[in-house]
């Protein structure tokens, strides 16, 4: 039996036919760059994540440092976020010029410690931002967090790119900074058929700052207010968004049931990542943590049992990291998490008889 980590071909198939028919009505549009299918899908993400206005974009990376520009982020400011992240949320600061402040996770729940970032604050001058980065589909504590980050006048932005439909409290993933972003890379929850990305807000200001950065800086056609950038989501990505986006809610719900099946069967050895008390995960990833991480990949491996690290390696200690000039850090949270973090198989579709396999394979490796 072969499960791989993620199954994109059962996702497509029962919505087919749908597909089919928003890339022909695109094709024969003939409207490849804007055109009706963009903002008729930002209004239903916007409406689906509870704020006004979302800015499609290229890509999620694109979406964070857009983001820091809108909130003013450049040469000589600060921003707070955490190392256990992918890579990009902490490349958009270094893009925009500003210094990237890295603390560590709370170890329950792999996402950002609120002491830490309290103790950064103290610390550090000139914080302009905080980027609150909701890692697989669990959500780092937004009330609070935003608290403490009017306490300090600095900008909440959320890297909701694995987090799509997430909650907490009464609110989803991107409804509690002043900004959020998302990925569609064709691998997230919602996922487009090639890179694909968005920018969520309930300000108007906000709002019209990104859509003019993504497109030029334009007001008109060659008329420009800024130098922006070219990053608009095509309208091909956002026809097959608009055709999958109703259909997020039941995926989500169906993760959490694996998550479920997963939390029975599993062994105890095995720490689990916890959910933020008051959040309501969409387990974008199911992470379990083990000394023994890499033999235990090895034996899902040996059995056809395709498993992740997310990640092995945090920013901190990246290459880019040192070569960029940025300063030795200690953060041991983050450090043992990236030793000892193994995602397993998830995905909406993967049946009890897939799941039970993969539970007797991480059985019996643990008791060799
Ligand atoms: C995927 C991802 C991104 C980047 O999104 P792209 O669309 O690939 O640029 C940023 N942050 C996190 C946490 C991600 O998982």
């Amino acid at each position: 039996m072969k499960i791989p980590l993620l199954d994109l071909s059962l996702q497509a198939a029962p919505i087919e036919a749908e597909l089919q028919a928003a890339i022909q009505r695109v094709v024969r549009s003939t409207g490849f760059v804007g055109g009706p299918e963009i903002p008729s899908f930002e209004r239903a993400f916007a409406e689906y994540c509870g704020t006004s206005f979302a800015i499609g974009c290229g890509n999620g990376t694109d979406a964070l440092e857009m983001s820091l520009r809108a909130v003013g982020v450049g040469k000589g400011d600060r921003v707070i976020t955490v190392s256990h992240t992918f890579i990009a949320t902490v490349e958009a600061i270094v893009n925009v010029g500003a210094e990237p402040v890295l603390v560590d996770v709370n170890p329950q729940t792999l996402v950002m410690d609120l002491v830490a970032v309290r103790a950064a604050l103290k610390a550090y001058a000139n914080v302009r931002a905080i980027i609150a980065v909701h890692l697989y589909g669990n959500m780092v504590p937004m009330d609070d967090l935003v608290t403490i980050a009017r306490e300090h006048g600095c900008a909440v932005i959320e890297d909701a790119a694995q987090a799509h439909g997430a909650r907490y409290r009464e609110r989803r993933a991107g409804a509690w900074g002043e900004l959020a972003t998302f990925s569609f890379f064709p691998g997230k929850n919602l996922g487009a058929f090639g890179d694909a990305g968005a920018i969520i807000t309930s300000d108007e200001t906000l709002q019209q700052h990104v859509a003019k950065q993504r497109d030029h800086g334009r007001r008109e056609k060659y008329t420009h207010d800024s130098f922006g950038r070219n990053s608009r989501l095509d309208p091909l990505q956002a026809a097959i968004l608009s055709v999958k986006l109703p259909h997020l809610e039941g995926w989500n719900v169906a993760r959490r049931k694996v998550a479920g099946r997963y939390a029975e069967l599993l062994p105890s050895s095995l720490t689990r990542v916890a959910a933020t008390p008051g959040c309501e995960p969409v387990f974008h990833q199911y992470v379990v943590q083990h000394e023994r991480r890499d033999e235990l990949r090895q034996a899902l491996a040996e059995a056809g049992i395709d498993a992740g690290v997310h990640y092995p390696l945090p920013v901190h200690q990246q290459p880019a990291w040192n070569n960029e000039g940025l300063p030795a850090l200690s953060l041991p949270v983050t450090e043992a998490a990236a030793k000892r973090v193994l995602s397993l198989p998830i995905f909406p579709e993967l049946t009890t008889a897939q799941l039970e396999h993969i539970a007797d394979t991480l059985k019996a490796a643990l008791q060799s």
